[in-house]
């Protein structure tokens, strides 16, 4: 039996971890992952590359810390705190951020209005950069039940990303993750969670989740926040482990950090944080470029998971 405690950590950390272990293989071909490590369990798949040191966790992740430190150090949700902390993020240059959240960041115009007025510009931002970033939200706000955590998952997505489509996938996460911490199956509770689903949106939702809906058949590429959604859950739904969701999701291909960062935190929310191999927890590292230049390890997502769940 997992208990409660180890399911949320397993949310933020599993999270972590799939972010640095899909990190070398992003925009890579399908199977590339399976093709390097043909077995599960032999170890040496936090292997760095693209850029990335092995076990370095990326925007994903660094974004995430700090929706955690904010809800932690204002204890509760403060959307212009958060947007200021990720203002001060990407102004450090990070090694990687969304191309959209970046233009968001740096417009100058305020917290309450830059991601609606890109939207208006641009009319393009339904990509997976806020659901990313959402573990730790989504074990903060569990405790408040469903219709308090979708709508924090959704105002959180709302600072960086104006199309609402972004706002009600970071919010169907929020809502699985709330369910695997009870105990229950989010598989389970897909369709429930479709019903709160903003009705404009509820059908590419309901097409993505659907029980036979299988990652090729998606019509955008996977950093697009349907698909992404769409295949962490199918991760979730087709394997048996917290390893074998995680070796799914990065042989998918395309933004493999970020369907990874997904997946990890629904499997980990699932299967608890010991089912996370230290083999990949021990190397996982988190920069924090603008923060004086701190780097979280696991110990400190740990920590900092404890101060979120209270
Ligand atoms: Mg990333």
């Amino acid at each position: 039996m997992v208990v409660r405690a180890e399911r949320a950590l397993g949310a933020v950390v599993g999270s972590a971890v799939g972010d640095a272990l899909g990190a070398p293989f992003e925009f890579g071909p399908e199977g590339a992952f399976s093709d390097r490590f043909p077995e599960p369990g032999h170890g040496g798949e936090m292997c760095g590359g693209g850029g990335w040191d092995p076990g370095e966790a990326t925007d994903d992740t660094q974004m995430a810390v700090l929706v955690a430190e904010s809800l932690v150090e204002c204890g509760g949700l403060e959307l212009a705190d958060v947007f200021r902390r990720f203002q001060q993020w990407a102004a450090a240059e990070p090694k990687d951020i969304g191309l959209q959240t970046e233009a968001v960041l740096s417009s100058g115009d305020p917290w309450d209005s830059a991601a609606a007025l890109h939207f208006q510009v641009n009319q393009r931002a339904a990509g997976n950069g806020a659901l990313m970033r959402a573990a730790p939200s989504a074990v903060y706000f569990a405790a408040h039940g469903r219709e308090a955590t979708m709508t924090a998952g959704r105002r959180l997505a709302a600072l960086t990303h104006g199309d609402r489509a972004a706002w009600e996938g970071t919010a169907v996460f929020h809502e699985l993750v709330r369910v695997a911490l009870t105990g229950d199956n989010p598989l389970d509770a897909v369709e429930a969670t479709l019903d709160a689903v903003h009705r404009d949106h509820r059908g590419r939702y309901a097409t993505v989740l659907a029980p036979d809906w299988h990652p090729d058949q998606a019509t955008e590429f996977n950093g697009a926040v349907w698909p992404c959604l769409g295949s962490a859950v199918w991760a979730l739904r087709t394997t048996t482990s917290y390893e074998t969701a995680l070796r799914a999701a990065i042989d998918l291909g395309g933004d493999t950090d970020t369907v990874a960062a997904v997946t990890g935190g629904l499997a980990g929310a699932v299967y608890g944080v010991t089912a996370v191999p230290e083999r990949w927890t021990t190397p996982l590292h988190v920069p924090l470029p603008g923060f004086a230049d701190r780097v979280l390890r696991t110990a400190d997502l740990v920590a900092l998971t404890r101060l979120l769940t209270g």
